[in-house]
């Protein structure tokens, strides 16, 4: 038997999304899923197919996967545990092929969200359902979520991860939906639940107590004791819903630099960290949110050091005070800032800006007309974004204008 890994899940264009006060317009979760590819991540939880105005942003991701654009990375769905939201994900995008199915096992959710009207049973069925639904319609994978796991009654965790392996799940999620577990209590619940089901195991938690990273590494270090794989739930700079989840970089840099981790937990497939800078950085831009001066990896006191025996302990060799380099987070490149004369993209923009944009980048359009369509694309991009692209994106849109197009369509009420 080969040995279990840890695999990533990032969420950051389901959960990320779903955050008060935030959001990404279709293009920026577009450049998502690139960046999350680029880096080598397992899958990415792109979005919600039952969601109308998602349809044509997740069908044109899963053409750039189609194209090899989007590869090896793999692109899931969020529904919910329904026969019925199932079928709705299939007849809108008709080309998914993974999917998590959620529903609430907690007594407290179900009694407090169904207000009796569920029963324990009724979940189950619902779960059945919804489940070989997916898995007749044509889901090549599909997850199954349950949501509130940590104050969900065990008895029953066990049994609803054991009914969902006798329908074919091929993993279970435990979410941990409040962050209400510890690393003690997570390790204890993920170990019971996979040994009793023999499942590989979802990991998803939230940072209510600030642990949200240390019970992903604990719940991780469970399922792979018991034997699971372990599918850890990340999102980029930790924006998720209230506190947020467990932040993709600060999870890799736990899994791969802490204590004696890695000899015992390795990774399924080679992560690439030089990546995390220009995608935290993205992130940060396109959510409007501040990376933390303090945060792993890529926050900027990271690398800093004032008081004097640092700084001389830096100075003589930077392990001294420095656990890892910058370079491993890709940073180290100095970055112009403008503080003179800037043109950049907007919804009102023309041909005369929009070339001088282009230009500075390198990139020349055949004839008038191109660039005119290809300024068209990006004025609809800024309707959405409502901020100056970046390189990235304008880039993106004049190599990709067909699919840039899909993704930019918005067709309300159109049935
Ligand atoms: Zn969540």
């Amino acid at each position: 038997m080969t040995k279990p890994k840890i695999y990533f899940i990032d969420v950051t264009n389901r959960d990320g999304v779903q955050t008060a006060y935030l959001g990404l317009s279709k293009l920026e979760k577009t450049m998502i899923n690139i960046y999350l590819n680029e880096m080598g991540v397992f899958q990415s939880e792109f979005g919600f197919p039952t969601t109308r105005h998602e349809t044509l942003y997740l069908q044109s991701n899963i053409e750039l996967a189609q194209k090899g654009i989007l590869k090896p990375l793999r692109l899931g769905g969020w529904v919910r545990a329904t026969a019925k939201d199932v079928e709705t994900t299939f007849r809108l995008v008709p080309d998914i092929k993974h999917l998590n199915l959620s529903i609430s096992t907690s007594d407290q959710m179900i009694n407090g969200k169904f207000k009796g009207k569920k029963s324990k049973d009724y979940i189950l069925m619902m779960m059945i359902d919804a489940l070989e639904t997916a898995k007749a319609l044509g889901a090549e994978s599909v997850g199954v979520n349950a949501e509130d796991s940590s104050r969900t009654d065990m008895d029953f965790l066990i049994k609803y991860a054991m009914t969902a392996k006798e329908h074919g799940a091929d993993r279970i999620r435990y979410c941990d939906t409040l962050g209400y577990d510890n690393p003690f209590t997570i390790y204890k619940a993920v170990k019971t639940l996979a040994e009793n089901v023999g499942i590989p195991i979802g990991i998803h938690c939230h940072n209510d107590l600030g642990m949200a990273v240390a019970n992903s590494v604990a719940a991780a270090m469970a399922a792979i004791d018991s034997g699971q794989d372990a599918y850890i739930n990340t999102t980029i700079n930790g924006i998720g819903e209230r506190t947020g989840n467990a932040d993709l970089v600060s999870t890799i840099l736990a899994v791969t630099k802490s204590k004696g981790f890695m000899e015992q937990y390795p990774l399924g497939s080679p992560i690439d960290l030089t990546k995390a800078w220009r995608m935290a950085k993205f992130a940060s831009y396109a959510f409007g949110v501040p990376i933390p001066i303090n945060q792993p990896g890529v926050g900027g006191n990271v690398f800093s050091h004032a008081s004097g025996i640092h700084a001389d302990g830096v100075l003589k060799d930077p392990y001294n005070y420095e656990l890892y380099n910058f370079t491993e987070l890709g940073r180290g490149e100095p970055e112009l800032v403008e503080t003179g004369t800037r043109i950049c993209s907007g919804e009102y923009s023309g041909v005369s800006g929009f070339s001088h944009i282009m230009g500075e980048m390198e990139v020349s359009f055949k004839d008038a007309d191109e660039a005119r369509k290809i300024l068209e694309l990006v004025r609809y991009a800024n309707v959405e974004a409502q901020k100056p692209l970046v390189q990235e994106e304008l880039l993106f849109i004049a190599k990709y204008p067909q699919i840039a197009k899909q993704l930019l369509t918005l067709k309300p009420l159109d049935d």
